[in-house]
């Protein structure tokens, strides 16, 4: 069996999107709606293109030798990568069948109780928590906090690997006691082995512009170093290991 997922790209020579080279997938479809999204251009599901899991693995073993020499291997993003929970799920245990590591990066939204599975299969969850602050959260993504929470717990009882992303948006989640809340909730999850603090950026304003949506960010301040510094050190206050 080959299942077909919706892609939006590829990058075959990744370094940010967890450890090592890797190639990742960014799949299409996305519920969330993120004020700071840079790629609104993966929210359709149906504006990607199909792939099977074959055709992708074909192209994955071409690059497995130096993914696996620098401790890399292939991360699904998005998008949402858990709208499509069979595509994923059949992709991850293909690679294992060639021994390539794979990690979801996922917003945590989709709902854990039908997706149990999948997060069991990947070997590493880049999870964003896009806010703590509930209210911040409905105001930066359009949709609840909780469903995020849910799926944190379930990687905290099943003790996966998880890494845990944070942007920093001067005005909008850089509340001392958004950062602060977050840094306390996650210091109790042993499971969580990282913490990556990453400045907003308006690289994707163009695309917002492009498909006729209003961007609400346009005002809004490039943090400065010291800003993400400040971010930072709270996590790190609270025992956490910070990128
Ligand atoms: S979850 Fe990711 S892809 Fe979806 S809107 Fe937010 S930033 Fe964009």
């Amino acid at each position: 069996m080959s299942t077909s997922g919706y892609i939006h790209s590829i990058d075959t020579f990744g370094s940010v999107d967890g450890p090592g080279i890797r190639y990742i997938i960014f799949t299409s479809g996305c519920l969330m709606r993120c004020q700071y999204c840079h790629n609104p251009d993966t929210w359709k599901m149906k504006d990607g293109i199909e792939k099977t899991t074959d055709k992708l693995v074909a192209d994955i073993i071409r690059y497995k030798s130096y993914m696996l020499n620098t401790g890399g291997g292939v991360t699904i993003s998005g998008g949402e990568p858990l709208l499509q929970p069979d595509f994923v799920y059949e992709l991850i245990n293909k690679l294992h069948t060639f021994n390539i590591p794979v990690a979801i990066d996922t917003c945590g939204f989709p709902n854990i109780d039908n997706l149990k599975h999948v997060v069991d299969a990947a070997d590493l969850i880049l999870l964003d928590i896009k806010s703590f602050d509930p209210e911040t959260y409905k105001l930066v993504t359009s949709r609840e906090l909780s469903n995020t929470l849910r799926f944190a717990e379930y990687l905290q009882q099943t003790n996966k690997r998880t890494w845990i992303r944070f942007v920093y948006v001067p005005n909008l989640t850089d509340a001392k006691e958004n950062i602060e809340g977050l840094a306390k909730y996650l210091s109790t999850m042993t499971n969580v082995e990282l913490v990556e603090v990453l400045p907003f950026h308006k690289m994707g304003e163009h695309k917002w512009e492009l498909l006729g949506y209003d961007y609400k960010l346009k005002n809004t301040p490039i943090p400065t170093e010291k800003e993400i510094e400040f971010a930072r050190d709270i996590f790190k206050r609270y025992g956490l290991k910070v990128q």
